[in-house]
């Protein structure tokens, strides 16, 4: 490739911090954006699993525990690390329930809280600082199920906090559109990782749904969160991107 090219999609000397970076797809977005050149720190719940999952990406890796839904952990991670990041990965999140059953008191706050308080508290917290600085990049990772309701597995909760997501992305976009940081986001179709997947599941009916006749793989979500970050991606701002086989597109 031409190395004027290969620049646009370098993140050398750009530091980035990445949620829910101890495994699956936020693991491999460390690992992307670390190849790329990023200096990284992963936040995690975790602090032993998050050190192990640094370690593996690099000896200079951060790690550090935060929980996204406290205000206060977001707060006091922005004070160790320093807030003024170049790159901020909104990648933390659950689901737990499901369409047929009952989604509790417990399980909609539960769900809510992760996946859309805790990208409200990140962006609020680095991007503030980030739009003082005037520069900065922040990719949330929403979901297919921000934009359908998917039928074999998911329910409200999970379904109400990506479309959030999405809306908070946009919303950011705009507000930080003339402070020189750009918003966007990831729409993932179905990966298999711990959260999606337990043993003996069965998975024909998601790969049935999927134009594309299989699922999909962390890097292949990694790949895009990268080009977010990057130069390569300089005019946009407010979009969100579905990277998921065609799922949302039948
Ligand atoms: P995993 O469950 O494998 O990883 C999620 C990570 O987030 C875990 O390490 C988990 O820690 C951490 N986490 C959970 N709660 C918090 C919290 N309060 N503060 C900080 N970290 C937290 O999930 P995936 O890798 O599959 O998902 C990553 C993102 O991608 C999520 O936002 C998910 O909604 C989204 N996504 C995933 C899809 C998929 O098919 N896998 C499809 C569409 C979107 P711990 O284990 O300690 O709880």
């Amino acid at each position: 490739m031409h190395p004027d090219l290969m620049k646009r999609f370098d993140l050398t000397g750009r530091s980035a911090l990445v949620t829910g970076g101890a495994r699956g797809i936020g693991l491999e977005i460390a690992r992307t954006l670390r190849m790329a050149g990023a200096s990284l720190t992963l936040a995690d719940l975790d602090l032993d699993a998050t050190r192990k999952a640094a370690a593996n990406v690099g000896p200079d890796v951060g790690a550090f525990r935060c929980d996204v839904t406290d205000p206060q952990s977001v707060r006091d991670l922005a004070a160790a690390i320093g807030p003024c990041l170049d790159i901020l990965v909104n990648n933390a999140g659950v689901g737990r329930e499901g369409l047929t059953r009952e989604t509790s008191d417990e399980d909609w706050r539960f769900v809510i809280s992760v996946n859309l308080d805790g990208v409200f508290y990140c962006c609020r917290t680095f991007g503030a600082a980030m739009a003082e600085r005037g520069s900065g990049n922040i990719v949330n990772i929403g979901s297919m199920c921000g934009f359908i309701v998917t039928k074999p597995q998911n329910g409200p909760a999970y379904h109400a906090s990506k479309a959030g997501v999405h809306m908070l992305t946009k919303t950011f976009a705009c507000k930080w559109a003339l402070s020189g940081v750009r918003v966007n986001a990831v729409a993932p179709g179905y990966i298999p990782t711990k959260m999606t997947s337990s043993p003996g599941d069965d998975i024909s009916t998601w790969v049935e749904l999927t134009p594309m006749g299989r699922l999909g793989r962390t890097e292949e979500i990694a790949n895009v969160v990268q080009f977010l970050a990057s130069d390569a991606s300089s005019y946009m701002t407010g979009a969100v991107l579905n990277v998921d086989g065609g799922y949302t597109s039948w």
